[in-house]
């Protein structure tokens, strides 16, 4: 439910050129890194349950692979479009670049109703965007992930149809998988999981004891779901919960495992016994210590910025918050954990998955979990480092770091012939 619309690939570049500009970057330097590497528009017919014949349209956009394979999430959705997608797959680049895993940035999306469809229906879907897109996926090349509206039984389509067209598994072509085809331990809590990491971190430097935290969190999906599970645990009173439909909300604090029973046999959150409705735009504005946008972008505007409660914002949606609500946050002392290092726990056990499907060889899930948490803790100390050093704010602490990574990679490749 964007409030007011604003281009994401734009906003992606200004970020960018705000990095670039500090580090000194050539100009040549960042005509290579603005632009998009590869962009692939799939037109492609599916056959409804009825009988009928409906076209869609999807897109693959690699942003960069000079660290390593491209790498990101599908997504399904009425609002996708090539500049999303776009800002998507940049992000993504910056985001393998500022937790040091050897992957470039990609993603991709269809433009549908996934409500709308039966299960066979996005089964076919799924399988026949596959294989469009197939040309420039492979597990050395371009490996997808879930995000909005895809899920472990929409990679296991996806992985299938891949594998069929060569004729043998091919396990490390996708990853966020269900377990039993390769899947890795903890990866549908692994956003969630480096959500809740850097939250405690940043508290730590807000001096803030989670036990005292009240929390608001737009988004009830994979990610949004399980962050309030795994801050609850950490003592977080959790407030607002929010899905597409609308929002509740309970001064007293929400419990997440009643919401999740809940949202599970009702499909939705709305009119949860004992608890207010709200909006999702009012939900944004409501009395919280932390406010956590797990939905979509251009949800914190500059429309809305101002009445923005909470001390802290930890973006685990991607491009959740415009160049000019960021400004307004900042003017009012509030601290940003920005998007590319907070929802990065995900890509990074998709690298474990990857790792462990192209090895054959499965690990543990604490040891999963152990590994993640020394990545995320390292990297927020990293970009808290850098943010302090440059004296600026943390979202460019994480691009100075991940902009110069990429740069320096692309400088020894040096260009091509
Ligand atoms: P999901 O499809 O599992 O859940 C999305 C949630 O947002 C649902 O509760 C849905 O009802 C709600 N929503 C959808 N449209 C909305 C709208 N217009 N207004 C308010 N709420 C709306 O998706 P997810 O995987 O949890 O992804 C959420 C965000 O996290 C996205 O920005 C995604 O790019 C980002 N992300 C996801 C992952 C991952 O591993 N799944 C990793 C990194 C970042």
């Amino acid at each position: 439910m964007a409030i007011e619309v604003m281009n994401p690939f734009e906003v992606a570049i200004a970020q960018f050129d705000e990095a670039a500009e500090r580090l000194g970057l050539s100009q040549s330097m960042r005509a290579i890194l603005r632009k998009p590497k590869r962009e692939l528009i799939v037109n492609f017919p599916v056959r409804r349950d009825n009988g009928d014949i409906e076209m869609f349209t999807g897109y693959r956009v690699q942003h960069n692979i000079t660290r390593g394979p491209a790498k990101g999430g599908i997504r399904f959705s009425p609002e996708v479009s090539l500049d999303e997608v776009r800002a998507l797959a940049m992000w993504m680049t910056w985001k393998c670049a500022v937790v040091g895993i050897p992957f470039g940035g990609a993603k991709g999306g269809v433009i549908c109703d996934p409500h709308t469809m039966s299960r066979n229906e996005l089964e076919r879907m799924s399988r026949r965007y596959a294989t469009e897109i197939s040309i420039i996926m492979g597990p050395n090349s371009d490996i997808p992930a879930p995000d909005m509206n895809t899920n472990p039984q929409v990679m296991a389509w996806m992985m299938d149809t891949f594998s069929m067209h060569q004729g043998y598994s091919v396990p490390a072509v996708i990853t966020g998988k269900p377990l039993a085809i390769g899947g890795s331990e903890g990866r549908l809590e692994a956003t969630a999981r480096g959500v809740q990491v850097v939250t405690r971190e940043a508290l730590k430097d807000l001096n803030m004891l989670p036990d005292r935290c009240s929390v608001a969190i737009q988004g009830f999906g994979n990610v949004g779901s399980v962050t309030a599970r795994l801050l609850a645990e950490l003592g977080c009173k959790i407030v607002a919960v929010s899905d597409i439909k609308g929002g509740i909300y309970n001064p007293s604090g929400i419990d997440v495992h009643l919401a999740l029973r809940y949202s599970k046999e009702h499909g939705n959150l709305s009119g949860m016994p004992g608890t207010e409705r709200v909006t999702n735009a009012e939900l944004l504005e409501l009395p919280c210590d932390i406010l956590i946008p797990a939905a979509l972008e251009n949800q914190l505007v500059g429309r809305n910025a101002a009445r923005v409660k909470a001390r802290l914002v930890v973006e685990a949606a991607n491009g959740p918050t415009t160049p000019d609500a960021e400004a307004i946050l900042y003017d009012k002392g509030v601290t940003i954990v920005p998007d590319i290092l907070a929802n990065a726990g995900g890509v990074t056990v998709s690298y474990f998955e990857w790792v462990q499907d192209l090895q054959r060889f499965f690990w543990a899930e604490h040891e999963i979990n152990d590994r993640l948490e020394t990545i995320m803790t390292r990297s927020y100390n990293a970009m808290r480092h850098k943010a302090r050093e440059q004296q600026t704010n943390l979202r460019m602490g994480a691009y100075l770091l991940a902009v110069a990574r990429v740069a320096e990679a692309t400088e020894l490749r040096g260009v091509y012939p």
